[in-house]
């Protein structure tokens, strides 16, 4: 029996690749096509890829773009302030109404990751191509199946750390540790309405992060995860007239 496969659809701004020749040596076709890559190798059938960046019509994201998508992977950094606010209204629509959201690395600052949290989201930085060690501290969680071991590594990074505002995570599934001592909440989850939203670390434009193997499993698990699905209610506001039992003291 085969499942109807997940329609995913890889958001990248796409701009350091294009301006500079050591992002561009690193992902001649564009993050979001090695992002798309490693997650039809991962998943084939299961899924449907797609990819959309900025400077395409309304970025990308059309409605009828939105409303085929279960599952959006937002990539930006340099330009958050040029994804409009007709766009950002939109896509936190579809995650409210069960559209699953993984926001990668410089995405904690996109304006709809940003709205989603109600928080800053500012953490501290330091590019010096250091070592990171991911520890996996939710080892039964469906994000991190597969993996072995406690942690695995990425030789070279851009260190992110503590503090990180953010709304506190539903669950907490990476904490990174970095060789300059610092350490980050690299893989967290929340709910926002039906909507599933991971926000995963990894991923500085000018290291091959995205070809990482382990970085693939996550990625692609997390898609499954954070596809539409399993919740039974939502609340939609409305006025309770009858009470479901006798209540003593109401006025006739
Ligand atoms: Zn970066």
């Amino acid at each position: 029996m085969s499942e109807t496969p997940i329609r995913v659809t890889v958001w990248n701004e796409f701009l350091h690749e294009r301006s500079e020749p050591r992002v561009a040596h690193t992902y001649p076709e564009g993050i979001h096509a090695a992002i798309a890559e490693g997650l039809q190798q991962s998943l084939g059938a299961a899924v449907v890829v797609r990819t959309a960046t900025l400077e395409q019509p309304e970025h990308g994201l059309s409605d009828d773009v939105l409303a085929a998508t279960d599952v959006i992977v937002w990539w930006g950094h340099m330009a958050h302030d040029r994804v409009s606010d007709a766009t950002v209204d939109k896509v936190q629509q579809r995650v409210l109404a069960g559209m699953g959201l993984l926001v990668l690395h410089s995405g904690h600052l996109s304006k709809i990751f940003r709205r989603l949290m109600g928080t800053s989201c500012q953490l501290l930085w330091r590019e010096a191509g250091e070592r990171e060690r991911l520890w996996i501290v939710n080892p039964s969680h469906p994000i991190v199946e597969g993996l072995s071991g406690e942690y695995f590594e990425l030789p070279q990074t851009e260190m992110y750390g503590e503090y990180f505002d953010i709304a506190p995570p539903d669950e907490l599934i990476l904490i990174s540790w970095f060789e300059g001592g610092e350490i980050f909440r690299s893989g967290c989850t929340f709910r926002r309405g039906k909507g599933k939203i991971f926000y995963f670390r990894p991923g500085h434009e000018t290291y091959p992060i995205y070809q990482d193997a382990n970085v693939r499993r996550v990625l692609a698990n997390a898609v499954r995860w954070a596809a539409p699905g399993g919740s039974r209610y939502f609340g939609e506001g409305r006025q309770i007239v009858e009470p479901l039992s006798p209540i003593s003291g109401r006025p006739a």
